[in-house]
């Protein structure tokens, strides 16, 4: 098998003199190397070009790395059939960041560089004429503030904008409510001066179309591309186009953005840098916040890593010296203070419906001055089981270890796993009885429960059911932000920046689930999201106040949110992760297998074990099979590696990886997760 070629060659000086002169090429296929063709005659080809070229009897779009010396026999060397001239090269230094993407998370490059391309610049199909040079607009850095900067605002501003033109990863560590789209408005404002690019990434954008309104407010005039999955093929060429070309000066978008070619990239922005999104589930499994870094250091210039709640990995590279961190402590807006958070014991209050009567009191307190209140439960549906309480049984997904959710709108049973849906059984199907129960709650059974008790009252559910149509999202959370709407029942969805004024109360249902996790990032995660929630109450002058029911009043995770003392849990938690032997203290990987059958999973990870006896420095564990075994008709097992050492780790996988692609895996499909997230 061919090895990667290390170094990106294009000086032809070089070249060894056997052989012949082909330039190598990446194509979507799943092997690791590239394929050598001729150069095609009376053209001149490069690194970074676009090729038509034939594959087997097919052909197909690649892209050229780099130019070298074929050892195919002169006749068996096909040659290149096209090089297409309908968009810009790409260029050196975004081929250098997919060398490093597909090195770094095991990815042949090949299926890298073209997934990484916009689906038109993948297909054979020229584009358009028109698509090569577009229309630029006279680019104008016209800035519309729309507030005065605080102090603390300003001078994280001065501090990050000073590190222009050179390598810095800056935390800015800000409390929610402190304003940290104002300094990223005031940092993009320095960068459209000078004619530059600005990248800055969110988690999900159609769930926040207040955010890209607020740019296009700061920013009338400059050209904006917005970048992210759910986009047309015409609309997400044309934002890549924009954005390789230098036209577009804002690239906003989700983790995708990312890989498009920035030629005048001078700042990035990730904000809720701690938000899992940013790591892709599928295909590359990349971290976009992970590459940012990596791209700011192949751009010189910095990248700001924005949250209220950083991740431990985030905050581990802060004390390391890694990364600077710049706080800020205050909220912006003038009187606005940090809310009261609480807790309320369920085994003293016991909960009737869902819901102890302190937050049902702090509920009816604001009706009346008609201020808002948002009821968090992180779960979307009726109830999250259908049961037989006569037998035991309960509505199972046939694909799915998993249990059906109820959803009352359409009176259906739904898996949240695989998407499957049924409807309701007439009656048992193991007894017969026709009485079957829901149990527990989500948000449409929270709905309907509030509305019984606050008759009069107008209730608002945002989840991912309700949030399908992103217009009417937008609608309605501009209704909220109005003062429209009594009480707010959402999911996480509602706790992602939205800004709403008039919110004073906050009430968390079910945040006990989560802390009797197996997972070491639970609890991570629980606070992130608490806080994030929270931090939706008392954004004016009104102060706000935060209810959480559990059966764990005492949990040191609450006593922290209580103070708002994220630096004093994020230490408390690193010291937990390191006396376990978890990340950051150790880096760590995992080889996955899914098979119809759990047995072949788990025999393909067992051999896969003994394929590549790991270095001493590398631990690896026995193959097991997921929590939740079976998905979307699946069957799935993991092996999981871990070191001290990431140079040792990396090493282990690449020659484990060479090896498994010289394998047959016969009925089973693998997998590797470098720096995974999920375990489920
Ligand atoms: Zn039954
Ligand atoms: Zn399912």
């Amino acid at each position: 098998m061919k090895r990667l070629p290390t170094v990106l060659s294009t000086n032809s000086k070089s070249l060894p003199e056997r052989g012949n002169s082909c330039v190598r090429v990446a194509l979507d296929v799943p092997l690791p190397r590239l394929f050598d063709y001729a150069p095609p005659i009376g053209a001149s080809v490069a690194s970074g070009d676009r090729v038509t070229v034939p594959l087997g009897r097919r052909h197909q779009t690649g892209v050229v790395i780099e130019e070298g010396a074929s050892e195919l026999a002169p006749d068996r060397l096909k040659a290149v059939i096209d090089v297409r001239s309908d968009a810009p090269r790409l260029p050196a230094q975004w081929l250098e960041l997919m060398r490093f993407l597909s090195t770094y998370y095991q990815r042949p490059l090949g299926e890298t560089v073209i997934s990484a391309l916009p689906p038109r610049l993948r297909s054979l199909k020229p584009l358009p004429r028109k698509s090569l040079n577009g229309n630029p607009v006279p680019a104008s850095a016209r800035f519309m503030p729309t507030h005065t900067l605080t102090a603390d605002q300003a001078s994280a501003v001065e501090h990050i904008a000073a590190r222009h033109g050179t390598f810095a990863a800056a935390l800015l560590h800000g409390v929610t409510g402190s304003g940290k789209t104002e300094v990223y408005l005031h940092l993009i404002a320095r960068v459209l001066e000078r004619g530059e690019q600005a990248l800055v990434l969110v988690p999900e954008i159609s769930l926040t179309p207040q955010l890209e309104a607020r740019f296009r407010e700061a920013f009338p005039e400059a050209r904006l591309a917005l970048m992210h999955s759910g986009l047309e093929d015409v609309a997400r060429t044309t934002a890549w186009l924009e954005a390789s070309r230098g036209d577009a000066r804002i690239i906003l978008g989700t983790r995708l953005a990312v890989l498009a070619p920035l030629p005048k990239l001078a700042l990035i922005v990730v904000d809720e840098e701690h938000d899992s999104s940013f790591k892709q589930q599928e295909g590359l499994r990349y971290s976009a916040r992970d590459a940012a870094v990596y791209r700011a250091k192949l751009s010189s210039c910095p990248v700001v890593l924005g949250s209220a709640t950083p991740s431990l990995e985030t905050w581990y590279n802060f004390r390391q010296g890694r990364y600077e961190r710049i706080e800020l402590s205050q909220r912006a807006s003038p009187g606005a203070r940090l809310p009261t958070v609480r807790t309320v014991d369920l085994r003293a209050d016991p909960a009737d419906q869902g819901f102890c009567a302190p937050v049902l009191e702090a509920i009816a307190r604001r009706l009346a001055p008609r201020a808002q209140s948002l009821v968090f439960i992180n779960r979307r549906g009726y109830a999250p089981v259908l049961t037989c309480e006569a037998c035991g049984w309960y509505a199972g997904c046939e694909r799915c270890t998993g249990r059906l959710v109820l959803h009352a709108a359409d009176r259906r049973l739904h898996c949240h796993h695989c998407g499957g849906q049924q409807p309701i059984p007439r009656g048992c199907p193991t007894c017969g009885n026709v009485d079957l129960k829901p149990m527990g709650r989500g948000t449409q059974r929270v709905e309907e429960t509030l509305a019984a008790r606050f008759a009069g009252a107008r209730i608002v559910r945002i989840d991912r059911d309700s949030a399908r149509r992103r217009a009417e999202l937008s609608r309605t959370l501009a209704e909220i932000r109005r003062g429209e709407g009594d009480i707010l029942v959402g999911t996480q969805i509602l706790a992602k920046g939205h800004d709403f004024p008039n919110l004073t109360f906050v009430g968390v249902l079910n945040a006990d689930t989560a802390l009797l996790s197996t997972d070491y990032r639970a609890a991570e995660r629980l606070y992130a999201v608490l806080s994030q929630v929270a931090g939706r109450a008392g954004r004016r002058e009104q102060p706000g106040e935060v209810l959480v029911q559990t059966r764990y009043p005492d949990h040191p995770l609450f006593a922290a949110l209580a103070r708002h003392d994220f630096s004093g849990f994020a230490e408390s938690q690193l010291t937990e992760r390191r006396n376990a032997g978890f990340p950051p203290y150790v880096f760590e990987a995992v080889l996955r297998a899914e098979a119809p059958q759990l047995a072949r999973a788990m025999e393909f990870l067992r051999e896969a074990r003994a394929l590549e006896a790991p270095p001493e420095s590398v631990r690896v564990s026995d193959p097991v099979p997921h929590v939740m075994t079976r998905r979307s008709g699946l069957e799935r097992a993991q092996l999981v590696m871990q070191s001290t050492s990431r140079a040792a780790l990396q090493a282990h996988l690449a020659a484990l990886s060479a090896r498994l692609f010289e394998t047959a895996a016969r009925g089973v499909r693998w997998h590797l997760d470098v720096d995974p997230i999920e375990f489920d």
